[in-house]
């Protein structure tokens, strides 16, 4: 039998899944981008599902070749990329308990030096991440959802899948002038439910605004509002919409196409992305795996914009 000890180099059908296909390893000693599992959904509102995340989108990803054919991003190439597992939570009906062991994975993936592409998980677990990585001040943002996720206390609970961007924004982890909100969407409990988002000063962009100008226009928005200086991705999935994306604890009528999306991602290449995460996808109601496709699909484009972000840093 051949020994091929990259598992890139396999047959896709083979082997067990790693995100990508890239090695998996413990530590992100040598590592330039970490490819992180989050599968955790105690923030979920609604419909739960969105800790089977991880696992689906790994599977999704080895449809994933090496080489992005639009761009020429060769990520492999340019980055030592590995699965660094998952950063499980060993008592996840705690919930900010959990966010804590969260923080503590990606605290330790920084600290070797690292950038890390998160796979969630619903929409809480990126305030632990950022918590980890945004230690040198706040970063800018880029925040591509159905929803604005600048909600307050929901049930009682100050942390839930629909707040972690106002909690960012209060532990200044995220400065909200270059943060820019796109694809923002659906019904409301009440009239002023994403106030806090254009009050901190976050540029909101919704699906009507983004159907008015087009990908090319919002993304040239987003480089302005972001700006130079580090910079966060956070992409959840159910700003695609549900015809893309059915599987996702909230899904919103009326969304963003995945040729959207990808065109919109490609066009943040001038940005300094120090890391990325795609979010919420919920395997349950995800039976043909469309959903962790799209997700492993974004998450290449992620992986590409830090990948060659790396490059021109060292340059
Ligand atoms: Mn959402
Ligand atoms: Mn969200």
């Amino acid at each position: 039998m051949t020994d091929i000890t990259d598992p890139q180099l396999r047959p896709r059908y083979s082997g067990v899944a790693t995100f990508f296909r890239t090695p998996l390893r413990d530590s992100a000693e040598g590592v330039d981008i970490a490819v992180v599992g989050v599968p955790f959904d105690g923030g979920a509102t609604h419909r739960t599902g969105a800790r089977h995340g991880p696992r689906a989108v790994r599977e999704q990803t080895t449809m994933i070749r090496r080489v992005n054919q639009a761009t020429g991003v060769a990520p492999f190439d340019l980055a030592r990329v590995a699965d660094l597992g998952d950063a499980w939570v060993e008592r996840p009906f705690e919930l900010e308990g959990a966010l804590r062991e969260i923080e503590v994975v990606f605290a330790a993936i920084r600290a070797e030096g690292a950038a890390t592409l998160a796979i969630g998980g619903d929409h809480s677990v990126s305030l632990p991440i950022l918590r980890a990585i945004a230690r040198s001040g706040p970063l800018g943002l880029v925040h591509v959802d159905a929803h604005c996720d600048t909600g307050d206390d929901y049930l009682g609970s100050r942390f839930h899948h629909g707040a972690p961007f106002r909690r960012a924004v209060e532990e200044g982890l995220i400065d909200p002038k270059r943060a820019i909100q796109i694809g923002i969407r659906g019904s409301l409990n009440h009239r002023d439910m994403w106030d806090f988002s254009r009050e901190s000063g976050m540029r909101v962009v919704t699906i009507e605004e983004f159907d008015d100008l087009g990908w090319r226009k919002v993304a040239e928005e987003a480089v302005r509002v972001v700006g130079p200086g580090p910079a966060y991705l956070s992409f959840d999935i159910d700003s695609l919409d549900p015809a893309f994306a059915p599987g996702t604890g909230t899904p919103e009528a009326g969304g963003l196409t995945t040729r959207e999306a990808q065109r919109l991602l490609r066009a943040l290449a001038p940005l300094d992305l120090v890391g990325a995460d795609v979010v919420e996808v919920s395997p349950p109601f995800d039976p043909s795996g469309a959903t962790a496709l799209a997700a492993a699909t974004i998450a290449f484009e992620a992986l590409c914009l830090i990948a060659a972000g790396r490059v021109r840093e060292r340059a």
